[in-house]
């Protein structure tokens, strides 16, 4: 597996290459530039070494979703050269009493879940004198073991969840249901219609579209989205597309 770091760190290279590649077929074939899609390394599997060979290799955006290995990966920084420009982003289920861990950490909270987790991020970056970039987590698919706004709550709380101060929301993320390419593509069709209806709702741009994971970035691409979130495809030897 890992003989030795620099060999991983020729295999993050590597592969890192191939995605970015794919990524931009896919948004041509949607009539999209490359420029308009970017790619986070999930690094929540990984440890803090990998985190830098993945810096070496050239990534510098990064994902993760719990904020005690948010903050162990963030101690990592130390170890990079002087003013390279990474950044973390918050992708997974954040409880409200580790909203203080999180915020002005980190880049972008993807997994805004509901309108009271919203006002508990508000209050806190308030407090804190910030504004914390957000997006909205929906569940388009539906799938009971997702968490997120419906679709119908979205519609009801955007325009109340908008106008909380010390909170900025930069668009919305979903995830789809996994194995099923046909479903994927219809959530994340979904998720941009969605957006389409919530922008003329509250007058925001919300430019980013955060949907896509290993198994169906492609697709995710096709429909749209403008934020993929890989994790085993950047970090995992064994994995095969
Ligand atoms: C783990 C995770 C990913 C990455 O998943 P892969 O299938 O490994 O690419 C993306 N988004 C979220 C929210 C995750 O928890």
């Amino acid at each position: 597996m890992i003989d030795d770091v620099r060999s991983y760190e020729a295999f993050l290279r590597f592969r890192r290459a191939e995605i970015l590649e794919r990524v931009a077929a896919a948004a041509g074939r949607s009539g999209r530039d490359a420029s308009e899609v970017e790619v986070i390394a999930v690094s929540k599997t990984v440890g803090a070494d990998e985190v830098v060979d993945a810096i070496h290799a050239g990534w510098t955006r990064f994902g993760e979703n719990r904020p005690q290995e948010l903050g162990r990966k963030l101690e990592a920084l130390s170890r990079v050269p002087e003013g390279a420009d990474v950044t973390f982003d918050m992708i997974g289920n954040l409880q409200k009493n580790k909203i203080n861990q999180v915020i002005g950490r980190v880049r972008l909270i993807h997994s805004v879940s509901s309108a009271h987790l919203a006002e508990a991020i508000s209050k806190r970056s308030e407090a804190r004198g910030i504004a914390s970039d957000v997006l909205l987590e929906v569940n388009v698919s539906g799938e009971a073991s997702k968490s997120g706004f419906s679709p119908d709550d979205a519609r009801s709380c955007a325009e109340a969840v908008v106008g909380l101060p010390g909170l900025s929301v930069r668009g919305l993320m979903t995830m789809a249901p996994a194995g099923d390419p046909d479903a994927a593509r219809r959530t994340f069709s979904g998720l941009r219609e969605l957006a389409d209806e919530l922008r003329a709702r509250t007058g925001l741009a919300l430019e980013t579209l955060s949907c896509g994971m290993s198994d169906d970035f492609e697709i995710a691409v096709e429909e749209g989205s403008t934020l993929v979130r890989l994790g085993r495809y950047v970090f995992d030897q064994g994995f095969v597309r």
